[in-house]
Formats: C-alpha cells, sequence, structure tokens
C-alpha cells in the first residue's frame, strides 16, 4: 500500500509518499508559505527536485498541488489517488486523550481540537491539513499519529509538576513530551541492533536537532523525557532555552519592559545555542566552525549544550536504575562527532568506552562504543515519516 504522509505546519506542508511494502520512498516534497504567496518543492524518487511558486491561498490548495504533482504524467509517482491507500497525518498534542495513533474520525477530530489549548501553535494546523485532505481524498482512511502519544506511558513522579494540584484537574497542566515518533522509532531500533527484547532493555535516546530532547525508555515504555507540557522544557536548543529558573521571566519583563509574548518569544526563538553564542547561529556546524577560528561564546553554547545533555543521561540512568543503551539520533545527535564526543566526555563513570574513529562517522546507523565499553552507545538516524507509515498501516 501506498502511504502519504504529512506533516503540517502554520504555513508549510512537508510530504512523503511511502511504499509500505518496500518501505520506499516515492516522492517528498515541501509546500511553503502557505497562506502569504506559496511554493511547492517536489522530488520523484531518482529524480530532480524541483522548487516552482503556486498560489496557495489556503492548505487544501498546497494539498491540491502535491495530489496534482504526485499523479502527474510526466514527474507523478502513482496514475491516481486510488493508488493512496492511506494517509498518515503527524499531530502535535494529543494530551491525556491519545496514548497511541489512532484512525481519524469525527469524534477523534474533536478530541484533537480539543487538545488544541496545549499547542496552539501546531494543532490547529495539523487540523487544517486533515480537513484539507478529507475534501480532496474523500474516503481514503486517514490515522492521526501524536508527538505525544509515546509518552503517555511516563509515571506521575515523572509528569507532575510541582504546582498546584488544581492545574492539573482543570487545565491538565503536567508533562506531556515530544518527538514520541522519532524516540519510539529510535529505542526498537536500538534493541534490534542489540539483538535483545524491546520489553527487556533500558536505553536513552538523545534526539538532538534544531529542537532536542531526551527519553528515557525502559521495558519498551517511555519512563521519563525532558520536554513537558510544551517543547521549551528539558535541553539547550537551537534556539531555545530549556530548563531555566522561572523567576527569570519577572526579572527580565522588569528590566527589559516585555509582556508574557514578549518573553516567550525571547525563550523560544531568541535563546539556546542562538542566544548563547550572542547570536551567531543555531546551526551547529556555524558554532563549530566559530569555536574552531577562536569565537569564544561558541564554544560556550557548544559546551553548555553538551553539560546539559550529559546531565540529563545521568539523571535517566539513575530514573531506570541503570541503562543498556545510549542512542543519539536528528540532525546534530547523527551528524555532529564532537557533540557526541563532547557528551560521553562527561560519561566515563557508567563505563562507557567511546571508539573515535567510529564516532568520526556521520550520518550513519552504527555503533560508537568499543566492544568493552559497559553501556552500547549508537548512532542511529531516525525516520519519523516512515515510522507514520507504519503506524498508519498497522491501524488501516
Ligand atoms: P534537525 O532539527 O533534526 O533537522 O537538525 C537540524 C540541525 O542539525 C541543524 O540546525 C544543525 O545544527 C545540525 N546539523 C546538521 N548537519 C550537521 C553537521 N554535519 N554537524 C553538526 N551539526 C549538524
Amino acid at each position: 500500500m501506498n502511504v502519504l504522509v504529512i506533516n503540517c505546519g502554520s504555513s508549510s506542508l512537508k510530504f512523503q509518499l511511502i511504499n509500505s511494502d518496500t518501505e520506499q520512498v516515492l516522492a517528498k516534497g515541501l509546500c511553503e508559505r502557505i497562506g502569504i504567496d506559496g511554493s511547492l518543492t517536489y522530488q520523484p524518487e531518482g529524480g530532480e527536485k524541483v522548487k516552482s511558486d503556486k498560489p496557495m491561498p489556503t492548505h487544501t490548495e498546497a494539498i491540491q498541488y502535491v495530489i496534482d504533482a504526485l499523479t502527474d504524467a510526466q514527474a507523478g509517482v502513482v496514475k491516481s489517488l486510488d493508488e493512496i491507500g492511506a494517509v498518515g497525518h503527524r499531530v502535535v498534542h494529543g494530551g491525556e486523550k491519545f496514548a497511541s495513533s489512532v484512525v481519524i474520525t469525527d469524534e477523534v477530530l474533536q478530541a484533537i481540537e480539543e487538545c488544541n489549548d496545549l499547542a496552539p501553535l501546531h494543532n490547529p494546523a495539523n487540523l487544517i491539513g486533515i480537513n484539507a485532505c478529507e475534501i480532496l481524498m474523500p474516503g481514503t482512511p486517514m490515522v492521526a499519529v501524536f508527538d505525544t502519544a509515546f509518552h503517555q506511558t511516563m509515571p506521575e513522579e515523572a509528569y507532575m509538576y510541582g504546582l498546584p494540584y488544581e492545574y492539573y484537574e482543570k487545565y491538565k497542566v503536567r508533562r506531556y513530551g515530544f518527538h514520541g515518533t522519532s524516540h519510539s522509532f529510535v529505542s526498537k531500533r536500538a534493541a534490534e541492533i542489540e539483538g535483545r527484547p524491546y520489553e527487556e532493555l533500558r536505553t536513552i535516546v538523545c534526539h538532538l536537532g534544531n529542537g532536542a530532547s531526551i527519553c528515557a525508555v525502559k521495558n519498551g515504555k517511555s519512563v521519563d523525557t525532558s520536554m513537558g507540557l510544551t517543547p521549551l522544557e528539558g535541553l539547550v536548543m537551537g534556539t531555545r532555552s530549556g530548563d531555566i529558573d522561572p523567576a527569570i521571566m519577572e526579572f527580565i519583563a522588569k528590566k527589559e519592559g516585555l509582556d508574557i509574548a514578549g518573553l516567550m518569544n525571547m525563550l523560544n526563538k531568541k535563546s539556546g545555542v542562538l542566544g548563547l553564542s550572542n547570536n551567531l547561529s543555531s546551526d551547529f556546524r556555524d558554532l563549530d566552525t566559530g569555536a574552531k577560528e577562536g569565537n569564544k561564546q561558541a564554544a560556550v553554547a557548544l559546551k553548555v549544550f553538551a553539560y546539559r545533555v550529559a546531565k540529563y543521561v545521568g539523571a535517566y540512568a539513575a530514573a531506570m536504575n541503570g541503562v543498556d543503551v545510549i542512542a543519539f539520533t536528528a540532525g546534530v545527535g547523527e551528524n555532529s562527532g564532537p557533540v557526541r564526543a563532547d557528551v560521553l566526555g562527561y560519561l566515563g563513570y557508567l563505563g562507557i568506552e567511546v571508539d573515535e574513529e567510529a564516532n568520526n562517522t556521520r550520518g550513519e546507523e552504527i555503533t560508537i562504543s568499543t566492544p568493552d565499553s559497559k553501556v552500547k552507545v549508537m548512532v542511529i538516524p531516525t525516520n519519523e515519516e516512515l515510522a507514520i507509515s507504519r503506524e498508519t498501516v498497522a491501524l488501516v
């Protein structure tokens, strides 16, 4: 079956068409600047990537262009929509309602809408994408795959904040966690590589990209993760602060005359390694180059980033009473040997020994610990689209 995987943002839409039998990507692409002007980037398997301007007042037009491209006589990869068996939608927040992926029905749509408050930037966009597909592909089964679902197995001690209980009761203020599709995919793959049952392994997945989070997976279940009610908590990220003393908000607000929106913008967009590097860059390649050229703030940003990751790994090793596998994934985790080496440099006490040559590789699945290492350390490229496609097929 061919599965169309859709990841809809407020003004963008990423897609892949995957043959679920061979797990081959038949075509992929991106619609950008939806609601502004609009462009479609489309690449069929083995073909050239082509970007063209297209008017996209809403997501419905964007998805129509995607369908047109996929069924195009020249560059298309299917003859008609009949060859698309199902659509898998990434949905950011499933709150406490969704502990797994679901086939989309009217009731599911309503329940997703009820989670809008928890992810006001993401969930409404995800719903728009689902609605647009329902208009253009009526009758095609659709599945929602939630970023939060994998973490619904966290115990109370991991998900409750030290806040008045009434906020949990009234508003469901608690930790949810994100990147669940990636943490699930990578931890399962780690068990396969290790040749041990998923249900018996203790794995720490470090998803280090522009957004970054860590997850403790014990016996096949997420037992803790570093993001919280929103993706702002936890690690220092590309532009997000991660954990801070909450009182900093009042302090800076008074000094800089910022309101809540200004503060949130600062914490989400101007902080992280971008802020720490004094606005040099949020991209770790630039920071690496900067640090090598003697830019002190770039070096500090990299050190703070690695130190925070190492602290979380230590915390999760404690939470699971040990760790068998540490897996690095996402843009930085897959590609940056120096960042991995910095993180692992703190973890010698766990009996970790790094194979430096293996750690110098980029973007491929590889074990980077030595055979003697007490904890296996792996690089496992994540593939959220493939994971969404698998979930979709399993449900339809
Ligand atoms: P992601 O959010 O998973 O797509 O990761 C994107 C980030 O990965 C970029 O912002 C870069 O910081 C990082 N990245 C990509 N390639 C490299 C590389 N070769 N070395 C270091 N960082 C990289």
